[in-house]
């Protein structure tokens, strides 16, 4: 099995494989690029239309689909399984995050009112938000549906029509979305999915219809995005890659930060942006880690982790656990060569937990994107800091401590924009906007709550006199 085999070119088809044993789960074609512009087109037909009915009439289209993605719960989460090898907890977990976007869409009437204000007798001033067009997303392999979820509720319930381009390794998942939503009302046109890889993506960056481009998926291709786009006069908020920091300090809850750093770096199998990757262990924290060494070693592969999305992922990160060896790190545990339980065939890898890792060394430096926790050791905790401000990145960081004063400072210090106190996967929740920094982050605003609210909209100022009144005040 191997996606790399398929031919990327646009017009051919694309087998997708079931990551877990390997088999054919069905094809899709790529789009060309015409194509993609006829999704543009009929996009930008569907536009006038869509968001010509009020906010609380697209809110009611939000309501319906929230009910039959809860009704369609169980086939969706076997969809996204399958095609992302998540387990069907995992895959639920995730739908059900991405409902809390749906809701939140749903409650945009309530939120969006503009402002108004007297500004001179006479004269008053008034903000109202408009959508911006047709807008695209592209997004990443590894939550088939959520990710998804970020966007499709949100920038459609605002008035704008959507081409939605899924990652090439899970379309499946965004097919059965459009499906659904359809059922609830939306128009045909108002929401276009495309299939292809690089082709097109720079399609859709660069596109002259095309006013707003939301992106997730690595950093390397969030750079090239965000060049295009905003070279193309396009807003995009493109949001990249992750190598997230626990700073653990040895007053720590032991069996607190025990289940929550071994749930943070082996769950969905190490293939998160918000999963735990650098373990700094501050001065004697040695009876904790050896507690995670414990717990991770009874991790059962294909019971209570799904593999990884394909034989290349799979390989790559193989690949930084021999470099780390070859460093000199002490393989503590190996979860190289372990196959899921049941399965003879797929992309399986067992949590491995690095220790004695340098700050200079690849695994401690670059994303891995597979459950593999690195622990560089520390003797203070202003080196640990230090480490964590000097990584590129900026999606999350965690502390784990007893003692508030310490918390609130590793905080207000850390790099990244998503912080956890005593919390692994520090993911905010509805309705907090979600996004990090640096190089997890190309652009402004975020992707889900009042940060995407302004990206997916525009405003329009009137300021306005009627009646015969003599206007004192008034600047002009
Ligand atoms: P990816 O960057 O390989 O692919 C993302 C999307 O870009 C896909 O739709 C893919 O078809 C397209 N693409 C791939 N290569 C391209 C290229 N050269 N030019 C143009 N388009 C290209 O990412 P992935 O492997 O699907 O997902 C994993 C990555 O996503 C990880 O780096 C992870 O941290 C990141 N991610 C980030 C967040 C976040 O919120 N910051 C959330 C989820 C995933």
């Amino acid at each position: 099995m191997s996606t790399e085999l398929n031919n990327t070119a646009p017009g051919s088809e694309h087998v997708i494989f079931n990551p877990a044993d390997s088999s054919e789960l069905g094809r899709v074609r790529w789009s060309t690029i015409e194509e993609i512009d006829r999704a543009v087109a009929t996009a930008a037909e569907a536009f006038p239309a869509w968001s010509g009915i009020t906010f609380k009439q697209r809110a009611q289209v939000m309501f319906s689909f929230k009910a039959r993605v809860e009704d369609n719960l169980d086939e969706l989460s076997e969809i996204c399984s399958a095609e992302n090898g998540k387990t069907a907890a995992e895959a639920r977990a995730g739908i059900i995050k991405g409902v809390e976007v749906i809701e939140y869409a749903a409650s945009i009437p309530q939120l969006i009112a503009g402002q108004y204000l007297e500004v001179s007798k006479g004269v008053t001033c008034r903000s109202i938000r408009e959508p911006l067009g047709v807008t695209a997303a592209i997004t990443p392999f590894n939550f088939p549906v959520m990710v998804p979820l970020w966007i499709i509720p949100l920038t459609l319930c605002l008035g704008n029509t959507l081409v939605l381009k899924p990652s090439e390794q899970v379309p499946f998942s965004a097919i059965r979305l459009r499906e659904l939503l359809l059922d609830a009302g939306l128009p045909e046109g108002a929401l276009q999915l495309v299939h292809g890889g690089r082709d097109a993506v720079e399609r859709l960056a660069v596109h002259p219809e095309i006013k707003a481009v939301a992106f997730v998926g690595s950093s390397k291709v969030a750079e090239i995005v965000y060049n295009k786009g905003t070279g193309s006069g396009k807003r995009v908020l493109a949001l990249g890659g992750a190598k997230n920091h626990l700073v653990l300090l040895p007053d720590a809850d032991p069996e607190l930060s025990t289940s929550n750093i071994v749930d943070s770096f082996v769950g969905s199998c190490g293939q998160r942006c918000m999963a735990a990757s650098v373990l700094l262990a501050v001065g004697d924290v040695q009876r904790i880690v050896d507690a995670i060494a414990e717990k991770t070693r009874a991790v059962i592969p294909g019971k209570d982790t799904g593999p990884v999305i394909s034989r290349s992922a799979l390989e790559k990160i193989t690949g930084y656990i021999d470099q780390a060896e070859r460093d000199g790190a002490t393989v503590l545990v190996d979860g190289r060569g372990v196959r899921g339980e049941g399965h003879p065939a797929g992309c399986w890898i067992g949590p491995t937990i690095l220790d004695n890792v340098r700050p200079e060394m690849s695994v401690a430096r670059e994303e891995i994107f597979g459950p593999v926790l690195s622990i560089i050791r520390t003797p203070t905790l202003e080196e640990a800091l230090e480490i964590e401000r000097n990584n590129p990145y900026g999606n999350a960081a965690t502390i784990y401590t007893q003692n508030g004063a310490l918390a609130k400072r590793c905080a207000e210090s850390f790099n990244a924009g998503m912080i956890g106190i005593n919390i692994g996967v520090p993911v905010p929740r509805e309705p907090f906007s979600f996004g990090g920094r640096n190089n997890s982050r190309f652009g402004y605003g975020d992707i889900t709550g009042p940060g995407a609210i302004e990206f997916w909209t525009t405003t329009r100022k009137i300021t306005e006199r009627w009646g015969d009144y003599k206007i004192a005040g008034w600047i002009s």
